[in-house]
């Protein structure tokens, strides 16, 4: 099965693998997010064989989909990963991921955060300040261990992204600004319980041009030689993630041509190359199964009230994405008309679509798609709805990979005030 379509129609009814969205609806309810297993490991894959013959490590970054169950599959497959926190190291490690293959980005590690990698045996922290660095020796040093680190670079180069989600401008908080960069390598050195593997950066996500990723693999690489050149030993070379994906007329290099433009770039040299990407290795593998519960025509608008909202699906309402909908079951699309579609959460922004042509009756399925990236893991509870439910579909196989949470669940972490004492 191709990883570009995983999801199609089957007589008028839109499948995933072999598995009808109607019957998953029905099994497992509605706001339900689902995805293709192998689309999954064709997009792990993709990006794996184009380096061939080089040294390499794909680490999946975490944040973009960290269901344990989709962690698992591709630990299984070789993949290392990039975490943002010790609770993504946690779910790493519970997913029999290799801790030997993590890379620990993030602007701020805490001490606590930093000792649970050390403990674990972490490859790399991506260091982002000259501050961090110093706190992350202390902490070794206590636990008399040795920290890997690369320092994370801001190569000041314009993503041409959505400003949310650009991170390789000097004006971002992310990483060691370039000027300084060479200063601070000089004083890691200098640490007793640093040693400096590796030299990184991330410039930002959801790019679908390979120039900004090519700018910054020169500028990387300008700085690996004056690195050299200073006697240090650079092991290997994080580029990042950032791979955007079609989400609806976008066309983005394929994963194969952006890492064998990568490896271009990087030509000669003999340095370990590690990306790290997370949307394009489930962005396209996933969507998200709603049920439309009324229709609304007012003078000016029509609704379509849906199960799933913003909470569910923050994308819209956070940077105002895009997502294709389909419709589960295919209408005749004479009887379209442009629908506003919508949650029941309070909140004009709790929308997943504005002006969708589509043909509906209350009690319809639809399927929002390219939904695997940034859906599930950015949700919230927000309006106590309690967050949906996560099936793969292996074939005809479906398995859940989440509960659909419960009530109980959500009120389980709280406490009243007990009963005041008189006087
Ligand atoms: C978010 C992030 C990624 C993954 O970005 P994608 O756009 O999902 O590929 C990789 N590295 C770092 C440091 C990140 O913060």
């Amino acid at each position: 099965m191709s990883h570009a379509a995983p999801f199609n129609y089957r007589n008028a009814k839109l499948n995933c693998e072999s598995a009808q969205l109607d019957f998953i609806a029905r099994e497992f309810g509605t706001p339900c997010y689902v995805y293709s297993r192998a689309a999954l490991v064709a997009a792990f894959a993709e990006f794996d064989t184009a380096f061939a013959g080089r040294d390499h490590l794909v680490c999946y970054a975490v944040k973009a989909n960290s269901n344990l169950a989709i962690l698992n599959l591709f630990a299984g497959l070789g993949s290392g990963f990039d975490i943002v926190s010790s609770g993504e190291l946690h779910r790493v490690l519970k997913a029999g991921g290799d801790p030997g293959k993590v890379v620990f980005s993030g602007v701020g590690k805490r001490p606590d955060e930093m000792r649970a990698a050390l403990a674990a045996a972490i490859l790399c922290f991506n260091v982002e300040s000259a501050a961090e660095l110093k706190v992350l020796n202390q902490v070794a040093r206590d636990m008399n261990k040795i920290a890997p680190v690369s320092l994370r670079v801001n190569p000041d180069v314009d993503a041409k992204t959505h400003p949310y989600i650009s991170t390789g401008l000097k004006e971002n908080k992310f990483g060691i600004p370039f000027e300084e960069a060479e200063t601070v390598y000089v004083s890691a050195q200098s640490l007793t319980n640093i040693r400096v593997t590796g030299l990184d950066c991330h410039i930002g996500s959801q790019l679908t041009e390979l120039d900004p990723f090519i700018a910054a693999c020169g500028k990387m690489l300008g700085l690996l030689d004056r690195l050299e050149a200073r006697g240090l030993r650079i092991g290997h070379l994080d580029l990042g993630g950032g791979l955007g994906i079609s989400y609806s007329r976008e066309t983005p290099p394929l994963a194969r041509e952006y890492v064998a433009a990568l490896s271009g770039c990087v030509g000669r040299r003999k340095q370990r190359i590690l990306i790290e990407p997370g949307r394009a290795m489930v962005g396209n593998a996933g969507l998200l199964l709603t049920r439309v519960e009324y229709l609304k025509h007012t003078p000016h608008r029509d609704f379509a009230i849906v199960d799933a909202a913003m909470n569910d699906l923050m994308r819209p309402a956070l940077y105002d994405a895009y997502h294709e909908i389909l419709p589960v079951i295919a209408a005749n699309a004479d009887n379209a008309i442009p629908y506003q579609v919508v949650g029941p959460v309070c909140e004009t922004g709790d929308f997943l679509g504005h002006d969708r042509n589509l043909a509906l009756s209350e009690g319809d399925l639809l399927a929002i798609m390219s939904a695997g990236a940034y859906g599930m893991s950015m949700s919230s509870n927000y309006n106590t709805r309690p967050r949906a439910a996560e099936v793969m579909v292996d074939g005809d196989q479906c398995h859940l990979i989440r509960e659909r949470e419960s009530l109980e669940q959500l009120t389980a972490q709280e406490r009243i005030l007990p009963a005041r004492i008189p006087g």
